[in-house]
């Protein structure tokens, strides 16, 4: 499903991505830890090419990222992205920020889309939502949103870029809940968290980066029972 090969990534100068191989399959959760400034968001970001690499290849739902000429529009639909900060568009109410881009780059009829829509919102537990505007909702409320957002495209890969480090404590556990039942249901995942709890049960695998190399790729039981590298080591310590 995702295939980084020998990928290098520049910001001018700056080399932020350094000879990263990886591979992803269909169904896998991974889980992507490391300091800040590791690179972890650029990696997410290059996948649904939000960021062009520099060099290597990069093959994502089969589609040749490193080559110039690919149908972007096509490749979009196929991968979700959960940020931050949500995103969702202030003056449009929860219900329209879910329909836009199955209208626009799905061509669904708007009665479909809004179907669709209540489908998801029902799946995160916050259908009553439908036409409130996001400031009337909690930080938690509007994440569910993002990720009701994100699935209403039917994607085949769902990123995640620490989707729960903006929100006040009460409220992460719903938005992990509502990640680990999507998680359970077999979509493929790529989850960049500092939750180290939720990693453990919920990854298959644990890619542990720092300056912009992967330094350890490893099964997520083995990586947080016994990492090999020490500098997974001592940054799994610092967080104790
Ligand atoms: P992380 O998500 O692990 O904190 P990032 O991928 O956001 O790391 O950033 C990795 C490094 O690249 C950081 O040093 C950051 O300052 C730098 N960086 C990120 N985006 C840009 C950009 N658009 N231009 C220049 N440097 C950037
Ligand atoms: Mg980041």
């Amino acid at each position: 499903m995702i295939e980084f090969k020998n990928v290098n990534k520049h910001y001018g100068s700056f080399h932020v991505l350094k000879n990263i191989d990886l591979q992803i399959k269909e169904g896998e959760v991974v889980v992507i830890i490391g300091p800040s400034g590791s690179g972890k968001s650029t990696l997410l970001r290059c996948i649904n090419r939000l960021e062009t690499i520099s060099g290597g290849e990069l093959h994502v739902s089969g589609v040749p990222l490193h080559q110039r000429k690919i149908d972007i529009n096509k490749f979009r639909k196929d991968i979700s992205m959960v940020f931050q900060h949500f995103n969702l568009y202030p003056h449009k109410k929860v219900i329209e920020n879910i329909t836009l881009a199955p209208i626009k780059v799905k061509k669904e009829s708007k009665a479909a889309a809004a179907e669709t829509a209540m489908k998801y919102l029902s799946r995160v537990g916050i259908a009553e939502k439908a036409d409130s505007y996001p400031s009337q909702l909690s930080g938690g409320q509007q994440q569910r949103v993002a990720i009701a957002r994100g699935l209403a495209m039917d994607p085949k890969i769902m990123l995640f870029d620490e989707p729960t480090s903006a929100l006040d404590p009460e409220m992460i556990g719903e938005v992990l809940d509502v990640m680990r039942t999507l998680a359970n249901s077999g979509m493929t995942m790529v989850i960049v968290t500092h939750e180290m709890g939720f990693a453990r049960e919920v990854a298959d695998r644990v890619i542990f980066m720092d300056e912009g190399q992967i330094v350890e790729d490893a099964a997520a039981e083995q990586f947080f029972s016994n990492p090999r590298e020490e500098r997974a080591r001592q940054f799994l310590s610092r967080l104790i």
